[in-house]
């Protein structure tokens, strides 16, 4: 067994405080990480304070790992001590059903074992508590299979965010074909969207920004978005309408889906990867009126994830980061709930106590 420090709400109500945990000695397959940074998602806020609900306590937040291997487990083949290592929103899954093997491990039919949070069905939980505990610590142990590497030209705070961040928004825009000619619209300029555009911009595509805050536009220009509209603006909203060929939605709060969808052409998508709690309308003739399609997208695969940090790196995309000691995590939430992030608050796992 192998002791961490951590942080962890114990309630939803509860601020989050500092924690000793055991992790378990790496198995035969698993690495044992040594967490340089984690970044702070919005969905670790939603899971601390339960949100959604059903969140099992102690909770640690955490799904945005970047450090070293400490040590690896007698069949491990993919990584040594010393790797460059990070760990995404998922540690596990079966492995052999048709999502699995097509490389979709977020889908896994039989379930896939969340970062944190989760029952596993195949590994034991994290000692002591039978869920699985993140990246709020100074230590992880993982399956290799659900561990990537992180080259050598991204500094580990600045990927730590695209572990969540970086997938999640790569993902649908390489399903929706974001590249040179497409029109692809952000809304919600904090941790995902930030990435989303650096990342659409470096697939070639003409990138718009839709947001709440006047006081970004000139941020989104210099992160790589070639338009800007403010969303509480209405007339600015018609100058954009049916100019978009495909939308990521990363708002994390209830959000108006008729307005934002006027802006997609004819048969444009609207990918949803914001998890408001609250649930979303839409009405049937934006849906009509145009072909639209309203889907979602959940964070990417292993393989995938890997091929993201490539791309990002072969084209020098890494996150816009505040660092911030574990004692700042719940100003930060605070921040975050209140969209004052720019663009990732990145915790700095020595200060875990
Ligand atoms: P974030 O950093 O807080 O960014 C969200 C942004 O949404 C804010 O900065 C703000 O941008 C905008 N926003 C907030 N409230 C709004 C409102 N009421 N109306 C319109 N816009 C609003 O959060 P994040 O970490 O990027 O996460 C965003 C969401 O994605 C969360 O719900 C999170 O749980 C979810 N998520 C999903 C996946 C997935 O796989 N599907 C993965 C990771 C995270 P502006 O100031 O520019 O308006
Ligand atoms: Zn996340």
């Amino acid at each position: 067994m192998i002791s961490a420090k951590a942080y962890a709400a114990a309630t939803a109500r509860a601020p989050l405080a500092p924690v000793s945990i055991a992790r378990r000695d790496p198995a035969a397959d698993e690495v044992l990480i040594d967490i340089h940074y984690c970044g702070i998602c919005h969905t670790d806020l939603h899971c601390a304070r339960d949100e959604w609900g059903g969140q099992p306590f102690p909770c640690i937040p955490g799904h945005e790992v970047a450090g070293v291997v400490r040590a690896v487990g007698s069949a491990v083949t993919k990584y040594q001590v010393g790797d460059r290592v990070g760990v995404g929103c998922m540690v596990d899954s079966c492995g052999t059903c048709p999502a699995c093997l097509a490389g979709i491990e977020q889908h896994c039919e039989t379930g896939t074992v969340w970062t944190y949070g989760a029952q596993s069905a195949y590994r034991p939980g994290d000692p002591g508590t039978g869920h699985t505990l993140g990246g709020y610590s100074s230590a992880m142990t993982v399956k290799e299979n659900f561990v990537v590497r992180i080259p050598d030209s991204l500094p580990l705070d600045r990927a730590a965010p695209m572990l969540c961040a970086g997938i999640t928004t790569y993902s649908p825009l390489r399903r929706y074909g974001a590249g040179p000619g497409k029109r692809v619209g952000v809304i919600g300029l904090g941790g995902l969207g930030h990435m989303a555009v650096k990342i659409a911009h470096a697939m070639g595509a003409e990138v718009t920004v839709i947001t709440t805050s006047p006081g970004k536009a000139a941020d989104a220009r210099a992160l790589g978005a070639d338009k800007v509209l403010v969303s509480t603006d209405k007339a600015h909203m018609r100058e954009g309408a049916a100019s978009l060929d495909v939308i990521i939605d990363t708002v994390s709060a209830e959000h108006d889906i008729d307005m934002y969808m006027q802006l997609l052409r004819l048969e444009g998508a609207l990918v949803l990867v914001g998890l408001p709690p609250e649930k979303l309308k839409v009405t049937a003739f934006t849906l009509t009126g145009a072909r639209r399609v309203f889907t979602g997208s959940n964070i990417g695969g292993i393989g995938e994830t890997q091929e993201m940090l490539d791309f990002c790196a072969a084209h020098g995309v890494m996150a816009d980061i505040e660092m911030i000691p574990a004692t700042g995590i719940n100003a930060a939430y605070d921040r975050l709930s209140a969209g004052d992030v720019k663009y990732r608050f990145v915790i700095d796992s020595k200060t875990l106590g």
